[in-house]
């Protein structure tokens, strides 16, 4: 095997190993917790070879990037979940292309959403981005304003609320960290005891290279790896995620 594949291949095992600990640490089943391999500014090449080796969950956050993608890779059995920031010009595009909308956070895009599907007569999987950080930069709905946009956006009948997303605080410091999980958590069960209809909030995504350990812990269902499946992207992240406008 060439070296990026055997890499890859390395990778993708010590990930999973280290998924199964963290669930044993906190007595969770090891099937409870999908990996997610975020594939942005990952070739297809690449990308193969992690469906070769049994991997077939991607995420994307670019919608050209995941239209081409989504488009080169129909033949095989992936799923591709939309995981960005999405303009209103793009939401017809990214609708024919990922299987899950995961950041969802306000109502008027879930408006056009709902307005789109009417058009395609089909219906879509999505998640609500919560920001539990409370940076200003970064988008989610505030944990504050959850609930009543969960309430509004179940009313839409082309979309499934099926789960919470968030990124938490970029920081060093675990005990910084793992609050904006628990709020993701506390916020899960919350909605689900209010019985709303056509709301179902099984998937918590949240983790990342950095941080998937601790969102295991507080009950990820997705974590959400890129860089320690494929290494460092040759694009800082701010290009992937550009201040609020
Ligand atoms: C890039 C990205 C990730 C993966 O980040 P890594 O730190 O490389 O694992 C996860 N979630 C979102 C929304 C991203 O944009």
């Amino acid at each position: 095997m060439e070296d990026a594949a055997c890499n890859l291949k390395n990778n993708l095992r010590a990930l999973q190993k280290r998924i199964e600990l963290a669930c044993e640490r906190v007595g969770r089943d090891k099937d409870s917790v999908r990996l997610m391999l975020v594939s942005k500014t990952v070739d297809i090449a690449r990308i193969k070879q992690a469906v070769s080796l049994g991997f077939h969950l991607f995420g994307e956050n670019k919608v050209q990037e995941l239209s081409s993608k989504s488009h080169q890779l129909q033949d095989s059995q992936v799923e591709f979940h939309f995981i960005g920031h999405l303009q209103k010009n793009k939401i017809k595009k990214c609708l024919d292309s990922a299987q899950v909308i995961q950041s969802v956070d306000h109502f008027t895009l879930a408006l056009e959403m709902q307005r789109q599907l009417e058009l395609a007569d089909s219906i879509k999987q999505i998640y609500i981005q919560v920001n539990t950080s409370q940076e200003i930069s970064k988008f989610g709905v505030a944990p504050d304003c959850t609930v009543e946009l969960i309430r509004q956006i179940s009313k839409l009948d082309r979309l499934q609320i099926r789960g919470l997303m968030t990124l938490a605080l970029f920081s060093q410091d675990e005990s910084r960290v793992r609050p904006c999980f628990k709020i993701l958590k506390l916020l899960q069960t919350q909605v689900m005891d209010m019985g709303i209809p056509n709301v179902d909030l099984q998937e918590l995504s949240m983790g990342m290279s950095g941080d998937y350990e601790v969102a295991i812990e507080e009950g990820a269902t997705i974590v959400r790896l890129g860089t320690a499946v494929f290494g460092e992207r040759l694009r800082p992240d701010s290009y992937y995620w550009p201040e609020k406008s």
